[in-house]
């Protein structure tokens, strides 16, 4: 198989809720090892463009691919024939997802958390499985914290915990949707390092952020989302430095 040109592809992106276009005709490319970050203001369409992409929110119209591979759907001819459960959480386990509010098992302690996927998802072996989970945990600073529960930690503790969950699956992407956003403020800086530290390592991010400065420096691409369209897109000196629209000008005389 050839490689594809983008780790991930939107064309055409359409979606409603119950009449009302959230977002309106979407076009986003990734390159592999590139991190796009996605701001824009409250109700713009963010999280369900990241939910797309990994199949939890159904399109109207148009097509999402990771990795060169359509996303819940088979082509057949001309019309597109949705996958079935089993594929859907096939490929959904390639992609990495980082939610605002953590969304840990709150049953299982942080190196079951970690090592759940690859073992119930990708049917790695047990002692494989934890082995790299330890290794992750160590990555993001918590090799010490593997036998808590997610209730005996911080948020950012927990955060990380998320973190290493999502690049236990070797992900094509990873999405995150305001990581820091549900944190006290001394708990950011902890989790904007482990998420440096996934970028230093080479990962694909889509991360929707509203910490500009973070943003700035991590982003190949910046993207302004506006009431379901991309308005602003480009290198983060342009974007945010010398923006062409004046609803982006708005967007971040707020949150500068
Ligand atoms: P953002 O993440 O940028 O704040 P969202 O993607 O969460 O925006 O939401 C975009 C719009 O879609 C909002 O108006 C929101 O109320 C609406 N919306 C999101 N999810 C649903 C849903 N499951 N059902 C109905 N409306 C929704
Ligand atoms: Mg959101």
């Amino acid at each position: 198989m050839t490689t594809p040109e983008y780790a991930v592809e939107l064309r055409g992106i359409r979606k409603s809720y119950a009449g009302t276009e959230v977002l309106r005709g979407v076009d986003l490319a990734v390159r592999a090892g590139e991190v796009t970050a996605i701001l824009g203001p409250s109700g713009s369409g963010k999280s369900t463009l990241l939910r797309i992409i990994n199949h939890l929110e159904k399109v109207d119209a148009g097509i999402v691919r990771v990795g060169g591979e359509l996303v819940g759907y088979r082509r057949k001819g001309a019309t597109l024939h949705e996958l079935r459960e089993r594929e859907i959480l096939r490929q959904r386990s390639r992609i990495g997802f980082v939610f605002q509010n953590f969304n840990l098992f709150p049953h299982l302690t942080v190196l079951e958390n970690v090592a759940l996927a690859p073992i119930a998802a990708q049917g790695r072996p047990r002692a494989e499985a934890e082995a790299a989970a330890t290794d992750l945990l160590r990555r993001v600073g918590l090799g010490d914290r593997s036998a808590a529960y997610p209730r005996q930690l911080s948020g950012g503790q927990q955060q990380r915990v998320a973190i290493a969950r999502a690049l236990a699956l070797r992900p094509r992407v990873i999405l995150f949707d305001e990581p820091t956003s549900a944190l006290d403020p001394e708990l950011v800086g902890e989790v904007l390092d482990a998420i440096r530290g996934v970028v230093r390592a080479g990962a694909t991010l889509v991360i929707v952020t509203h910490e500009v400065g973070f943003a700035r420096e991590i982003a190949d691409t910046v993207v302004l989302l506006d009431a379901g369209r991309i308005i602003e897109q480009g290198p983060p000196h342009e974007v945010l430095d010398n923006p062409g629209h004046d609803r982006t000008k708005a967007f971040l005389s707020h949150v500068l």
